[in-house]
């Protein structure tokens, strides 16, 4: 079964699902980003199938504190399936705080920060069909800073 996490794994699991040659249960999970102030996570949209007895993967967009991916484990392990593995698009092991293991990693990256296939600035960005360094600075300051720039010509 794979727990896809909203919003950003979406593209990547679209084409990893249309790659599959098993026909995996799917489902989502949505939690508030992780605050530092906050504490902790916090479940937004929990699954509709239940996990207990079940081999999960959680499929994330990017791991890289690994907070999120913690508390997620964490919290499926809870409910009693037979096995809980996490698969990354990217990992961006430099800045992890909690050491969470990435069973299934698609690249590894510095610390850059990232934007497009379903990575997004204030929610944009997510459609691009690939993966750009965004400058914090620049999107701080305009959000849609790199919006016209992207398909022109
Ligand atoms: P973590 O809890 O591991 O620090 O962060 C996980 C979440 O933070 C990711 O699922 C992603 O939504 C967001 N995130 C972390 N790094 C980046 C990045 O470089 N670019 C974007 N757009 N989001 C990021």
């Amino acid at each position: 079964m794979l727990v896809a996490v909203l919003k950003g794994s979406i593209p990547f699991l679209a084409d990893m699902l249309r790659e599959m040659t098993i026909v995996p249960l799917v489902d989502f999970m949505s939690i508030s980003s992780y605050a530092p102030d906050s504490g902790r996570v916090r479940i937004i949209k929990d699954l509709d199938i239940d996990v207990s007895g079940r081999d999960v993967v959680v499929v994330e967009d990017i791991v890289d504190t690994g907070l999120t991916l913690a508390y997620l484990l964490g919290e499926l392990r809870r409910r009693g399936p037979r096995s809980v593995a996490a698969c990354a698009l990217l990992d961006r092991a430099a800045r992890r705080i909690v050491p969470t293991p990435v069973e299934f990693v698609g690249f590894e990256i510095e610390d850059l920060y990232v934007l497009g296939y379903g990575l997004d600035y204030a929610e944009r960005y997510r459609n691009l069909d690939r993966v750009i360094e965004g400058d914090l600075e620049v999107l701080q300051g305009d959000p849609d800073a790199y919006v016209d720039g992207l398909y022109a010509g």
